[in-house]
């Protein structure tokens, strides 16, 4: 497959055209980004590990059942994946309080939620990707409400999956972000990434911070975390 001209530019990753009119390609960068673009740097290393932890944790989803856009990785930084038109909502699940939650709520961070929370945010940088309930989504026509159903089953079916996959690691998902889009056929499927840049990952034992959080709140070893992510993942 060929790549072709680039589509777009994003904080932490390009996505080209190909050949094929059904697939992009998906280039991870090292750039972060945080609070809205206003903190930048870069992450040594960081596309790499991004990609290669993303296709490992869309391989085991996939294995259980939930459609993503994973196609194939093509090299350290690049993966072919269907084309969706994305659902312009970042969809949160959280299991313990932190970040964001624990600001508006008044929660420490590390309570632990006596029942998973699903939040949706609508996907708009110029407005701050502000929190929307279901009935922004419909009133907006994000989504309908069959189509929001099916991505918040998804969403409960993955954190499931993922939490128990990420404990027998020594890892506890605190949190995380995805994104789901359709394709032209009109199903709904996983997309974007999972990786440290859109987890809150601590360790079990020691509440170490293996995240982005490292980045945003400056506590140092930043690539230090995201490697020790992709040694517990993929052994390496
Ligand atoms: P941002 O746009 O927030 O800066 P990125 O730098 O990660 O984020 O850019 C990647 C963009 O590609 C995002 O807008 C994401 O929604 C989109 N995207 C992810 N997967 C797909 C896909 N399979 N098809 C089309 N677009 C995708
Ligand atoms: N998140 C993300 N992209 C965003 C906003 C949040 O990947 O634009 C992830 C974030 O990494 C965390 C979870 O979603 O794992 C919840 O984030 P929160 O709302 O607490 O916001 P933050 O503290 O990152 O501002």
């Amino acid at each position: 497959m060929k790549k072709l001209e680039q589509l777009y530019e994003g904080k932490a990753k390009k996505v080209f055209k190909t050949d094929d009119p059904n697939l992009y390609i998906v280039d991870y960068k090292d750039d972060a980004t945080a609070f809205n673009g206003q903190k930048k740097g870069t992450i040594e290393g960081k596309g790499i590990i991004n990609n290669r932890v993303s296709n490992h944790l869309m391989k085991m989803l996939e294995k259980n059942g939930i459609p993503t856009h994973l196609v194939e990785e093509i090299s350290d930084r690049e993966t072919v994946v269907k084309k969706v038109t994305i659902i312009p909502l970042e969809v949160i699940i959280r299991n313990i309080a932190a970040g964001s939650l624990s600001k508006r709520l008044g929660l420490e961070e590390g309570t632990k939620l006596k029942h998973t929370v699903l939040e949706y945010c609508y996907k708009d940088d110029a407005l701050g990707d502000p929190l929307v309930n279901d009935y922004h989504i419909y009133a907006m026509g994000i989504a309908t409400k069959e189509e929001l159903d099916l991505i918040a089953e998804y969403s409960f079916k993955i954190n499931k999956l993922l939490s128990d996959y990420l404990k027998d690691l020594n890892i506890e998902l605190i949190d995380y972000k995805i994104e789901f889009g359709k394709t032209p056929d009109g199903t709904i499927i996983l997309a974007d990434e999972i990786s440290p840049d859109t987890c809150r990952f601590w360790d079990s034992n020691t509440g170490e911070k293996l995240d982005k959080d490292r980045f945003r709140r400056d506590l140092g070893n930043v690539e230090g975390a995201y490697h020790e992510i992709m040694k517990r993942l993929l052994g390496e």
